[in-house]
């Protein structure tokens, strides 16, 4: 079964690419922003909704318009493609799954969408539409063997550094059965808590990182507005937020594909779930480590290799509950690390007793092929777990 795959590359253009790239970004950045104007003010006013054909023939029009005959420098594809990432957006929005869509900034990350009819891979080397010279990629990994882009992107991050992310469809062979399966939490002291009891990724790991960019972003409140050396300052904040962004992508990369690797069924709560729990440095913990990111991974790799990923999507006790009697505590606080089981007497890691609690629903779940039953919740609902 064919899936598609990106693979993500730094490069470095020359300074004419880096020119060309930078008109590219403008336009598709300018076309995003004046179609979800157009669709916006066509809701509020008329109640009317602009769809992408409208818009696309609207476009077609706006570029035959003097002031706007600058769009034709750039290759047509990229700001075509704007308008596709609008429609998307406002799908999603539609259909609940994201706010209602942003305009795009010209101080963000920037990027740029190539199509095949842009772009010309031989096998070796990639030329974008407007460019004389092939990318200078840094192949940190090979493109699987004949594979055959079908989209190219290009972007530069606030750091300005300047990516190339390639998809291609791939061949990928699921993984070999295997008779084990994981039940994962979230914890405050480890990035993830196992139900075989194994802490992983101590978000200390990033406490360097994070000082240095503390230490940046205080530099840069003390520098006056509009000064070369605020630019600089900025410059630095965003290295440093640049930093701790690829640490932490790799660092759940690399697990991510370890646990989907390693057991054939994975259970974790959903991300609605976990926002339940009204603590804030809980909420603070969450985000820090992006456990939404950390289970698209697990997710879309569970996809690629025959894995079955089990997402809880219903609130149920799974720290105050023992795993081993299901005796259910009335309450228990945060700072509980461990606890005794009144009635089993079963000593309990606060953790690792909550992932084997995910574990035993996840396996209901995926049995039955419908959500858990709150069960006792309801009646326990002092949302300490
Ligand atoms: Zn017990």
């Amino acid at each position: 079964m064919k899936q598609k795959r990106a693979y993500r590359y730094r490069i470095y253009p020359t300074d004419e690419q880096k020119h060309i790239l930078a008109r590219t970004f403008g336009c598709a950045r300018f076309v995003y922003n004046w179609a979800l104007r157009l669709r916006t003010d066509a809701y509020y006013e008329r109640q009317e909704r602009i769809g992408y054909h409208e818009l696309s023939s609207r476009l077609t029009h706006l570029k035959q318009q003097d002031d706007h005959i600058w769009l034709n420098e750039v290759s047509c594809v990229p700001p075509q493609q704007a308008l596709r990432h609008l429609e998307k957006a406002f799908k999603n929005f539609f259909e609940g799954r994201a706010e209602y869509p942003k305009f795009h900034c010209r101080h963000g990350e920037q990027s740029a969408e190539y199509t095949t009819s842009a772009f010309k891979w031989d096998g070796t080397s990639l030329n974008l539409a407007k460019m004389d010279a092939p990318l200078d990629i840094v192949w940190s990994r090979p493109l699987p063997k004949g594979a055959k882009p079908t989209t190219v992107t290009v972007t530069k991050d606030t750091a300005n550094r300047y990516f190339v992310s390639i998809l291609v469809e791939e061949d990928i062979k699921p993984l070999p059965v295997v008779n084990k399966q994981v039940g994962l939490d979230l914890g405050l002291k480890s990035m993830v808590i196992t139900s075989d009891g194994e802490h992983v990724g101590n978000p200390r790991y990033f406490r360097k990182d994070e000082k240095k960019l503390a230490q940046a972003q205080r530099r840069l409140a003390k520098k006056k507005k509009g000064s070369k050396n605020r630019a600089k300052a900025r410059l630095k904040v965003a290295k440093a937020h640049a930093k701790i962004a690829d640490r932490r992508r790799d660092y759940q990369h690399k697990l991510s594909t370890r646990i989907i690797r390693e057991n054939q069924v994975v259970c974790i709560e959903s991300l609605q779930v976990k926002n339940m729990v009204k603590n804030h440095s809980l909420a603070k913990a969450i985000n820090d480590v992006g456990w939404s990111e950390f289970a698209r991974q697990l997710e879309y790799k569970a996809g690629w290799y025959g894995r079955t990923l089990v997402k809880i999507d219903k609130w149920y006790p799974s720290s105050k509950r023992c795993h081993s009697c299901r005796h259910v505590l009335d309450s228990l606080s945060l700072d509980e690390r461990f606890w005794l089981c009144p009635e089993c007497k079963t000593f309990h890691d606060r953790d690792i007793n909550a992932a084997k609690n995910v574990l035993a629903v996840g396996l209901t779940v995926s049995a039955c092929g419908e959500a858990v039953r709150p069960g006792r919740a309801k009646a326990l609902s002092g949302r300490t777990r």
